[in-house]
């Protein structure tokens, strides 16, 4: 698949047609383009990570987050004005109250598409990036200090 993505960074040539058929010998065609079809999805995809300081601090938790600012002395304490515990990551995207009606918004999109709740913040990224960008540029992080 790895392979696939590079040789799909190019335009289709016909060494690329052949390069394809080489590596997939083995599986029928209609794999090797379902394949194919998945990785320039998944490519696409990449190019499209809104990575915006928000987005950054949710998904690495370095940033914006009132237990990385208190770690580096930016805050008085990690505690989110909620009560219920220290600002991380995991606390906004699955605890605030805070952020309770865009959890559910966020909720409800993964559910229609099938997913469960609660989705592992990896899988947020993988598989529903459209709504959880939505849900994290929805945030309001001045509200959340
Ligand atoms: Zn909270």
């Amino acid at each position: 698949m790895r392979a696939c993505a590079h040789i799909h960074a190019h335009p289709p040539t016909r060494q690329h047609a052949r390069t394809c058929t080489h590596t997939h010998k083995h599986t029928h065609v209609r794999t090797h383009t379902h394949t194919c079809m998945h990785v320039r999805v998944h490519t696409h995809t990449q190019m499209k990570l809104p990575i915006t300081p928000e987005f950054t601090a949710i998904v690495t938790g370095h940033g914006k987050t009132k237990s990385y600012l208190h770690r580096f002395k930016l805050a008085d304490n990690p505690t989110c004005p909620c009560n219920e515990g220290v600002q991380t990551p995991e606390h906004l995207i699955y605890d605030s109250k805070l952020l309770e009606v865009l959890r559910s918004s966020l909720k409800q999109h993964i559910m229609a598409d099938g997913g469960n709740w609660p989705t592992p913040n990896s899988e947020l990224v993988a598989s529903y990036l459209k709504s959880f960008s939505r849900f994290v540029k929805s945030i309001d992080f001045n509200k959340l200090q």
